[in-house]
């Protein structure tokens, strides 16, 4: 993406969102959207098409996606669980959708009640539908490689399957695999591993990588996926999030201090400090009673800080 070093995905709308149990308001979801976008991230995952019976949440994702697609600006992605999923997300006119595909069985059950080959033979059907579909309506399929790191259910999770899953993803011709620490267990050194191997496998259909700060590394993992070739990670403002089907999951990595450790680092991001905190005050209004984390927003940017976009 021109002039952006790492491409930031917010994915606080789906993810940070999926946990939190008060009904965030429609109107509210959509202005804390737009607020996001105004802030520069240049893509934002603003929902889950999943059966609003198993997450109340995403009762109007189609409303949501909807009011999201007319921003100008940011790519606009959904999470889709199955097939029924990515056809409500496509009708609406969704053009990056991703679907999880667990390495561990357990969860794999616990998330979509579905082993993990069935749910690779879901991508396959969710990419012939794509397929037939005429060529201004087809969407790019990412396939979201969940407990790559480590499985609360499970405990390890072989690195040879995460490896083995992504192979099989680009196989079944998804357009781009990412690795998610699912419920933060991953450490840097394991990180820089895996993905490197994955690149090695895959190359640049390895996309993404998505963390949790579940246990204190969320930031240093994502230096370690840098340093592994990954241009794009995602965060989640606030650190808001969980996987509801993962216990003991808990937020993903913070977007602000993402935004600031990255910008420190000289790496361009495109987001704007100042209109990323309005996003978050527009957000904490909405959610009395959340629990928010971040330093950034605690503690400020130092004095004579350069590496932001002034606001
Ligand atoms: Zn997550």
């Amino acid at each position: 993406m021109a002039g952006i070093d790492i491409k930031i995905s917010e994915v606080g709308p789906r993810d940070g969102l999926q946990n939190t149990k008060i009904f965030m308001a429609t109107d509210a979801k959509k202005a804390w959207i737009r607020a996001l976008a105004a802030a520069g991230l240049p893509e934002i995952e603003v929902c889950s098409f999943v059966n609003p019976k198993m997450i109340p949440q995403f009762a109007d994702a189609a409303d949501v996606a909807a009011d999201a697609l007319t921003i100008p600006g940011p790519s606009i992605v959904a999470l889709v669980p199955n097939l029924k999923g990515a056809m409500r997300a496509a009708e609406i006119g969704v053009r990056g959708l991703s679907l999880p595909i667990s390495a561990s069985e357990a969860h794999s059950r616990a998330n979509v009640r579905k082993t993990v080959a069935e749910q690779m033979a879901e991508l396959a059907a969710i990419v012939a539908y794509r397929d037939a579909l005429p060529a201004d309506r087809r969407f790019r399929i990412n396939a979201g490689i969940s407990t790559a790191f480590g499985c609360t259910l499970q405990g390890t999770v072989p690195e040879a399957d995460v490896r083995r899953l992504c192979l099989q993803a680009v196989a079944a011709d998804a357009d781009s695999v990412s690795l998610a620490d699912t419920v933060g267990y991953a450490n840097p050194a394991q990180v820089r591993r895996l993905l490197s191997a994955v690149r090695g496998d895959i190359g640049a259909k390895l996309d993404a990588a998505h963390f949790h700060n579940t246990r204190g590394l969320g930031l240093a993992n994502c230096v370690a996926a840098i340093e592994a070739g990954v241009t794009a990670l995602d965060s989640s403002m606030a650190g808001l999030g969980g996987c509801p089907y993962a216990p003991g999951a808990s937020g993903n990595v913070i977007t602000e201090d993402l935004v600031f450790m990255l910008e420190s680092m000289g790496l361009k991001t495109g987001v704007d400090f100042g209109a990323l905190l309005r996003a978050r005050e527009i957000l904490a209004a909405a959610l009395p009673g959340a629990e928010f984390f971040g330093h950034l927003a605690q503690a400020g940017l130092p004095k004579g800080f350069a590496g932001a976009v002034a606001a």
